[in-house]
């Protein structure tokens, strides 16, 4: 073996769909490349040290890194160690993190060569080259996107180890049509689908080795209709063969589009089986065509209403805080008007600069200010200064701790009442103050804090209580205007999912 691809990957049950791609087009150098995965937050030497190891075993002389906005930081360490330990291992970059303002990135200036961009042919020829001649002349390697039927698909890269453990990530299509300026897929232009029967034969070849969840990371899944009944009919037809060993999908969403063929399909499937993460990021007409976003507010919102009332479906919701243009009170509007329409989950993000994206257009006019460190975080805007923009990432912490992990589901509409984001707020604000952490507060000590709050508000200590006691029963808690919900049987859905639609 002379090639290792390796990353940092976000958590140990992600596994890596690029580095697999990478290895299932190496072609002639397939057999010679190896992977070779981490989970961040190790220790650099010890990574370093396992690196080496190959080196010593079977005489690596590349070393390929994907780097992502969640490991540049430790990546570089990496780079930089493994340069001291074995300057003659060549080191080769590529992934969104260092495809665009590389020139300024210390880790690019560490490495050998780098490959921006799509990397399943570029990285091959450039290996060729660095070992076997003649000499890679630039650093830098535009990849090159060849046809997409000339990409061998991975998935028989997964291991029975990744199919058992780990969550299988998927794509049937790369790209995006749309020109969303926070998004890197606003570069795409397009959206290029890979030939669909072979697609749902890698598929169906997964699942037949015990794949049960599967996380379509397709930027807008229901793009072309046709393919999306194509690929949702897959998976009815897998829980229809095996009702008692069901399938978990996930797929993202735009909001607006979902006709009628596709309400049928999605209406057909049991609860626990669907997930849609739907990005609206802001409810905000001027905020959008500021970002250039194409979105149809009343169209998402009804059929995100649709999406509640008349279908299984487990939905994530998106919202960014901090665009451009957008103040508190606007985004507070947002908040209120996506909580009244009930989805078992709001992503409240804060905006971020992802290396490349457009929304840099804005710096100056809306004063915009990020950190200058990954994952550049928005830290204050012309409408939203930072103290306050502190204040919202703390709420969307504790909304994550509170709302979105399922454990207050009786309780959350009480806090919320008829102003969730002003009712929230002043409870996040509270809730600071009490704890001064957003991370490693216990459930225990939380409900305690949450009950606290409560009385404060004038609640008496027995309905805190009960309120309480019920959640920690984990009642259920749908909505009264949503219809009830069959609670999952067996099904595959992730644990936290689970906890939502028995709610
Ligand atoms: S935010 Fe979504 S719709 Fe917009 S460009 Fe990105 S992937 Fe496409």
């Amino acid at each position: 073996m002379t090639i290792l691809l390796s990353t940092l990957n976000a958590r140990y049950s992600h596994a890596s769909l690029g580095l697999r791609y990478l290895q299932a087009n190496m072609s002639d150098l397939r057999e010679a490349t190896q992977l070779h995965e981490f989970v961040i937050g190790a220790k650099t030497a010890d990574i370093v040290e396992k690196l080496l190891a190959h080196k010593a075993e079977t005489g690596v002389t590349i070393v390929g890194f994907g780097v992502y906005i969640w490991n540049i930081e430790e990546t570089t360490k990496v780079v930089a160690m493994l340069k001291r330990v074995a300057p003659d291992m060549v080191i080769v970059l590529g992934g969104p993190e260092v495809s665009y303002e590389s020139a300024e990135q210390q880790i690019v200036q560490l490495a050998d060569y780098l490959v921006t961009g799509w990397g399943d042919v570029t990285l091959p020829q450039l290996c060729r080259q660095i070992l076997h001649g003649p000499k890679p002349l630039m650093k830098v390697h535009a990849g090159v996107q060849p046809p997409m039927a000339d990409i061998v698909l991975p998935y028989s890269l997964y291991s029975d180890h990744d199919i058992a453990h780990r969550t299988l990530y998927v794509e049937a299509s790369r790209g995006c049509p749309f020109k969303c300026e926070f998004c890197l897929s606003a570069l795409d232009k397009t959206a290029w689908p890979f030939a669909l029967d072979a697609f749902l034969a890698e598929m169906e070849s997964l699942h037949a080795r015990g794949a049960r969840l599967f996380k379509f990371v397709d930027r807008t899944f229901n793009l072309n209709v046709k393919t999306s009944l194509k690929i949702l009919q897959f998976f009815l037809d897998k829980l229809a063969a095996n009702p008692d060993d069901p399938v978990f999908a996930h797929f993202e969403l735009v909001p607006d589009h979902l006709p009628d063929a596709l309400k049928e399909s999605i209406a057909q499937f049991p609860p626990g089986a669907l997930q849609f993460e739907i990005g609206i990021q802001s409810f905000n007409p001027e905020v959008q065509a500021l970002v250039s976003r194409r979105q149809n507010n009343e169209k998402a919102a009804e059929n995100i209403r649709w999406l509640m009332q008349q279908s299984q479906a487990h939905l994530h919701v998106d919202l960014i805080a901090g665009l451009p243009g957008e103040d508190v009170a606007s985004f507070a509007s947002g908040f209120d008007r996506l909580v009244a329409l009930q989805p078992h989950e709001i992503q409240f993000g804060i905006l971020k600069r992802l290396r490349g994206t457009p929304i840099i257009r804005h710096t100056e006019p809306y004063g915009l200010v990020f950190d200058p460190h990954p994952p550049y975080t928005i830290l204050a805007t012309s409408k939203i200064d930072f103290p306050t923009m502190q204040r919202l990432q703390r709420f969307s912490r504790y909304w994550d701790l509170v709302a979105n992990s399922g454990r207050f589901a009786h309780t959350l509409p009480i806090l919320l009442g008829d102003s969730p984001f002003a009712n929230f707020m002043a409870f996040s604000d509270w809730l600071y103050g009490k704890t001064d952490a957003t991370h490693r507060i216990a459930l225990d000590r939380l409900a305690g804090l949450v009950g606290q709050w409560l009385r404060l508000q004038g609640m008496s200590e027995s309905a805190v209580n009960a309120v309480l006691s019920t959640d920690y029963a984990g009642k259920p808690a749908r909505p009264a205007d949503l219809p009830p919900m069959a609670k999952p049987d067996a099904a595959a859905a992730p644990k936290r999912q689970a906890r939502h639609l028995t709610h």
